[in-house]
């Protein structure tokens, strides 16, 4: 799989579309969750893209790339960076812990007796969890909203023509 992989760190006021990527899967970092100069660190080494809404963002250094948005909503803003990085053909659903960005893993069944509801573990088969924050996914109505408005607004899940 030589699929190119790009990672990201947006802007606070990002937030909604740091979201987003993640809910399609990719590594996305919010900056408000850093400090300032490890989100410099990580973004060089990390080799991630600044994502920006306002040029004036303060502190931008030498070496990092950043790329500024143009449109103001979710959707048009996926679609921006999709045209510059060309990240459709990476889409998986739920991949990500929403909250820290980690990837998800198996959880073993007997870790989710009493903290999944009885009727939960009867209707699913598929649980993961994010080792950091210890949330379950599974996918239920939420995640399946979710889903649905990504899938509306064109995001389905490996569209990668083959
Ligand atoms: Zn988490």
């Amino acid at each position: 799989m030589s699929l190119a992989t790009h990672s990201f760190i947006l802007e606070t006021e990002l937030f909604p579309l740091c979201k987003a990527l993640r809910m399609l899967g990719f590594d996305a970092l919010c900056r408000s969750d850093l400090s300032h100069r490890d989100a410099i660190a990580r973004s060089i080494e990390e080799r991630r893209v600044w994502v920006l809404k306002s040029p004036a963002t303060p502190g931008l250094h030498y070496g990092i790339k950043y790329f500024l948005l143009e449109t103001d909503e979710v959707p048009d803003q996926l679609d921006e960076i999709d045209e510059q990085y060309t990240i459709r053909e990476g889409v998986t659903y739920f991949s990500r812990c929403l909250k820290c960005n980690l990837l998800l893993t198996a959880i073993p069944e007997e870790k989710l007796l009493n903290k999944v509801p009885e009727r939960i573990l009867q209707n699913f088969n598929k649980f993961q969890h994010c080792t950091s924050c210890k949330r379950i996914y599974w996918q239920g109505s939420h995640l399946k909203r979710m889903r649905q408005k990504l899938e509306s607004w064109g995001w389905r899940e490996g569209e990668a023509g083959g």
